[in-house]
């Protein structure tokens, strides 16, 4: 940048020097010629004899320090001089005729001077050198003073950069710094109720917080989710262990009871034992879907599928009419043994919740690209108050309680999960007193 700014003034130095040589090598006709003044930028016109020897100088320029003619003479170099930190200043194109001119560079202990040579012929004989100089004085320390003035606002500007930059990014990065600190909070505390504090702006790290957020919200949905399944399971496990527990008592204490009593408190024991084992089963399948437990999928008949459990079902019949659709065969891709569960838990609510004189009809059926698995029943039905909640875990409609204690009240959202991993759908259609139907859907996949 130096160089750019300071390159004309060196070269304007230059034409100078060499407009005044010219000129003034033009004026002398005779060797005892005297030089007139130099004209511009002051210069020192010297006119040297062939060997050197000063034979004059221009007017007016006394007060201006002699140099030493031999240095300038021993300095002429050929062309490029450093003037400017080792940067070659450029020569200034000469006019014709002045070709034999050389520029040189006289550093005194006080200043530099610029000096330009033309050689002087006389009728065609060498008559010695006309000498121009200026001094760099004004300029060199313009151009130190600029260089210090680049320097002051180069160091000021990293300084500023560097501060501004520091108070900046720190500014910046607050909003990390609190999602961090949020972040550790709730990893030592486990409080997903925690949130982390909104960025003025929705840039970058607005987005980054709301996302960070909106984990934190289904973090904590799924943390209390996870605490409600556990306390309602144990909750559960509790009531068939109570049962068990109290009729095993009351048979140790009372020696004298009756068979029938025994055999009461036994069979009701057995039952116990049976739901609990049932509720241990549901469990295991819910938490190992949690878990994300991957299915086996393959080809399966579903005609088979749903033939076979409409068997297996026939001992759970207790006077209900057990009707099956005729069918066709129907392949989906999909896990046999979940398919059977899902078959399963359907049919064996039916007859739960149907009475003796009541009827259950499965169904199987191709609507385009899609199989329907259809369970419908007669009488009970839920009402519309519990309907909507009948594939939440644990829910049980009051009625089916008072009847039925073998319930887990997990079936409906095993069903559930078991239909959702083979992306297919199912909705239970019901009214009190009249029965219900229970419809799945899923896709033939070839
Ligand atoms: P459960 O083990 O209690 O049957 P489910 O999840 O299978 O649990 O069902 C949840 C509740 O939905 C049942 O307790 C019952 O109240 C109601 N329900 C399910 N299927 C039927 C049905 N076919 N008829 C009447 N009520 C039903």
């Amino acid at each position: 940048l130096v160089h750019i700014m300071v390159q004309p003034h060196y070269d304007d130095l230059d034409r100078n020097l060499v407009e005044n040589a010219i000129h003034t090598v033009s004026e002398i006709k005779t060797p005892a010629d005297k030089l007139g003044p130099g004209s511009g930028i002051e210069v020192i016109l010297r006119l040297h004899e062939q060997n050197g020897t000063l034979k004059g100088r221009s007017l007016g320029t006394e007060t201006l320090p002699d140099i030493d003619p031999r240095l300038v003479v021993a300095d002429l170099g050929g062309s490029a001089f450093d003037l400017v930190a080792g940067l070659a200043p450029s020569i200034v194109a000469l006019p014709s005729g002045s070709e034999r001119g050389t520029f040189g560079l006289v550093s005194t202990s006080e200043q530099r001077w610029r000096v330009y040579v033309l050689p002087l012929s006389l009728n065609g004989t060498p008559a010695g050198y006309v000498e121009a100089l200026t001094s760099l004085k004004s300029i060199d320390a313009a151009t130190e003073r600029f260089r210090l003035i680049l320097l002051a606002f180069g160091l000021f500007g990293t300084v500023v950069a560097l501060v501004g930059g520091g108070i900046l990014s720190g500014h910046a990065l607050r909003p990390v710094a609190r999602m961090v600190k949020a972040a550790q909070t709730i990893s030592t505390s486990r409080n997903f109720s925690h949130r982390v504090e909104m960025p003025l702006h929705q840039d970058e790290l607005g987005q980054l917080a709301t996302t960070f957020n909106q984990m934190l919200e289904s973090l904590e949905e799924a943390y209390r989710s996870q605490q409600r399944f556990i306390s309602d399971a144990s909750h559960e496990l509790r009531a068939p262990l109570t049962a068990i527990q109290g009729n095993l008592e009351l048979m140790r204490l009372q020696k004298n009871m009756s068979e029938t009593e025994r055999e009461e408190a036994l069979a009701e024991a057995e039952r116990e034992a049976a739901r609990l084992t049932r509720l241990v089963k549901d469990l295991l399948a819910l938490a190992r879907a949690d878990a994300g437990m991957p299915l086996k999928f393959r080809r399966v008949d579903l005609d088979v599928v749903v033939l076979e459990v409409f068997h297996s079902v026939r001992t759970l019949v207790h006077g209900q009419k057990l009707i099956l659709d005729p069918f066709k065969p129907i392949q989906i891709v999909g896990d046999e043994d979940q398919l059977k569960q899902l078959v399963l838990i359907l049919l064996d609510n039916a007859l739960k919740y149907t009475p003796v004189d009541g009827q259950v009809r499965l169904g199987l059926r191709r609507l385009d690209n899609q199989v329907e698995i259809t369970v419908q029943d007669t009488e009970v039905g839920i009402s519309a108050k519990d309907l909507p909640h009948v594939f939440e875990r644990f829910y049980r409609a009051d009625p089916a309680r008072g009847r039925d204690p073998g319930g887990t009240g997990l079936g409906l959202a095993i069903a559930f999960w078991i239909t959702q991993q083979h992306g297919g759908s199912i909705e239970l259609n019901s009214q009190v007193g009249q029965g219900t139907t229970a419809k799945v859907h899923l896709t033939v996949r070839s």
